[in-house]
């Protein structure tokens, strides 16, 4: 039997989106240049059936396998698909069949399966990338080092179906977020004279995105504040 409650589900989008208009008018920005992505990770495809009926446009996925199948049993939604998780080279071109937007580009060989399986199949048009940006030392975590950001930024924009759009970034775990947020941002305004059109600014999760977009947020990945406890993976 399901337990999806879809007016609590109602209930917490709506305070949410609330949250994130107030937290742009009151630094002077316009909600309509904030995205909300609806992280749906380790849910099933009942949940996001109904988060496309109250609305939602933009979905996040971390696990290629997971979101392989949700993406099938919601073909016939108008969804974007955000890929959030970190990516295998390997998984690339699979990846990239369903997914719209790629915030997770860390790397020359992911650059390269990208580009290889956009170049295979023309239908699949351009991909949205964003890179990763890791703020610790930990290279587990994901992401490229702000040191060698510019090189691979130059990867992305020397291939004929990949737009890099920004970057993206996750604020280390249980310290306060400004500092990560800050960085990320002065990062993003170097990057720009490089890139230009990389204006994306995808940071901010269920504990932090208000600060997140008092420092230049334009796409938030948020679960368990709209979603509720995630299930364990399976
Ligand atoms: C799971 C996940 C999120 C959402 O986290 P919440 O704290 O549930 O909002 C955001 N970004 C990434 C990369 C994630 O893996």
């Amino acid at each position: 039997m399901s337990t999806l409650d879809v007016a609590s589900l109602g209930r917490r989008l709506e305070s949410v989106r609330e949250r994130i208009a107030s937290s742009a008018v009151n630094c002077g920005r316009s909600p309509d240049d904030v995205t909300l992505v609806v992280v749906t990770k380790f849910h099933g495809a009942d949940l996001v059936r109904a988060l496309a009926d109250l609305g939602v446009r933009d979905v996040g996925e971390n696990r290629h396998q997971e979101a392989e199948a949700k993406h099938l049993q919601c073909s016939d939604l108008d969804l974007r698909w955000h890929f959030i998780g970190q990516l295998q080279s390997n998984k690339a071109a699979a990846v990239r069949r369903y997914a719209d937007v790629v915030h997770s580009v860390d790397r020359d060989s992911v650059v390269a399966g990208l580009e290889r399986a956009g170049l295979a199949d023309p239908g699949l048009g351009t991909l949205d990338c964003l890179i990763q940006i890791n703020l610790t030392d930990d290279p587990g975590r994901g992401g490229v080092q702000p040191e060698n950001l510019d090189a691979l930024a130059t990867q992305v924009m020397s291939t004929t179906t990949l737009r890099l759009r920004g970057l993206m970034a996750v604020a280390p775990l249980g310290e306060n977020p400004e500092p990560a947020f800050e960085a990320v941002a002065m990062i993003s305004e170097n990057l720009r004279r490089l890139a230009p059109d990389a204006t994306w600014l995808s940071m901010g999760m269920s504990g932090d995105f208000e600060s997140a977009i008092s420092f230049g947020a334009t796409h938030l990945r948020i679960g368990t504040e709209i979603t509720g406890k995630r299930p364990n993976p399976v």
